[in-house]
């Protein structure tokens, strides 16, 4: 091993390189190891790495150096959950995610007579980090899909995909599913008469309530404007009915104070069930439920229709 501990490539290489025998001991190390750990050569050299570094899971590393040794091929070796073979401190300071270097770890016979293999070790942080920073922002782009920018409720594409979800849910475990459409009523007299921010207050009000009168299991989702739609699961149309209800009252009972006055506005509603006679799909119910709404307003408005069909 005398003549690798010199050897000019092995010593200018960036990435870790040792030697193991079977027994898993140290027979090289190179210069990026040294520099790394901040252990030479010469302290090493001969000891077990599983005394050094005791966190080294030993069985897992000497059946995967005999495997290669019998195999004559190379082999990942894999280092999880820490992802570390040995701890390294990460030495990137700037958008620092983890706290010790990633690696990966490769293992290529050397030597089968004497039984030995080479162990590289590749410094993967930073593009760990990439992956890392990139899922994340891909967990933001699926929320900023599925999110109404002004409310932070549902917006109507994700309401549409999961209400087919709950739908067929609720088919396999037998429940009942309702749907309420609400819309606010002469809403556009709100924005004439005090403007399109207020209206816009108003309508992130709304959301609030609806979400303090429904379950965490419901979908409360802006369905565009000032109309909202919600998904009760497990909810027969009466108690649908009697939340719609409680919406209703609710709202009228609340008031927003706009130049030390007080707003206060109404809505009309319209409540259907899934009925698997009637509706071919959930998209069908949404629309008995808004012909109820419809119905509401031409009846007077800041009421709730149930669609009994
Ligand atoms: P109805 O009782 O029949 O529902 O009457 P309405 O005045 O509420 O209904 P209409 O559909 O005539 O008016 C809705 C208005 O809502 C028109 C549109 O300018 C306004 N609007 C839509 N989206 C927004 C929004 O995000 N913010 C604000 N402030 N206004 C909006
Ligand atoms: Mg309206
Ligand atoms: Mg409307």
């Amino acid at each position: 091993m005398e003549l690798l501990n010199n050897n000019i490539i092995f010593n200018t290489i960036d990435n870790g390189i040792m030697v193991l025998d079977d027994g898993l001991n140290i027979k090289a190390w190179n210069k990026w190891l040294e520099v790394k750990t901040g252990i030479k050569a010469s302290e090493i050299v001969d000891h077990n790495i599983c005394e050094k570094f005791p966190y080294i899971e030993q069985k897992k590393l000497i059946r995967k150096i005999k495997s290669v040794l019998i195999t004559k091929n190379p082999s990942f070796f894999s280092v999880e959950p820490h992802e570390y073979l040995i701890k390294i401190k990460s030495n990137i300071i700037m958008g620092k995610v983890f706290k010790y270097m990633r690696q990966d770890i490769t293992l290529v016979p050397y030597d089968s007579e004497r039984k030995l293999v080479c162990l590289y070790i590749y410094d993967h942080t930073k593009l760990h980090e990439s992956s890392e920073k990139l899922k994340k922002l891909n967990e933001e782009l699926k929320e900023l899909s599925s999110k109404d920018h002004l409310t932070q409720l549902y917006n109507r594409r994700y309401f549409t995909e999961a209400a087919i979800t709950m739908q067929s849910l609720s088919i396999r475990n037998n429940h009942h599913v309702s749907i309420i459409i609400l819309d606010v009523d002469n809403f556009k007299n709100i924005n004439d008469t005090y403007g399109h921010s207020v209206g816009d207050n108003v309508i992130v009000s709304l959301s609030r309530i609806l979400e303090n009168n429904c379950r965490k299991s419901d979908i409360v989702a802006r369905f565009g404007g000032e109309e909202f739609v919600i998904l009760l699961y497990n909810t027969s149309l009466s108690f649908a009915q009697s939340i719609a209800e409680n919406i209703r009252e609710n709202v009228e009972d609340y008031f927003l104070e706009v130049n030390k006055e007080k707003l206060s506005f109404t809505l009309s509603l319209g409540v259907a069930q899934f009925d698997a006679k009637l509706d071919k799909d959930i998209e069908s119910t949404i629309n008995r439920a808004d012909k109820a709404l419809y119905a509401a307003k031409e009846s007077g408005k800041n009421k709730v229709v149930t669609d009994n069909s």
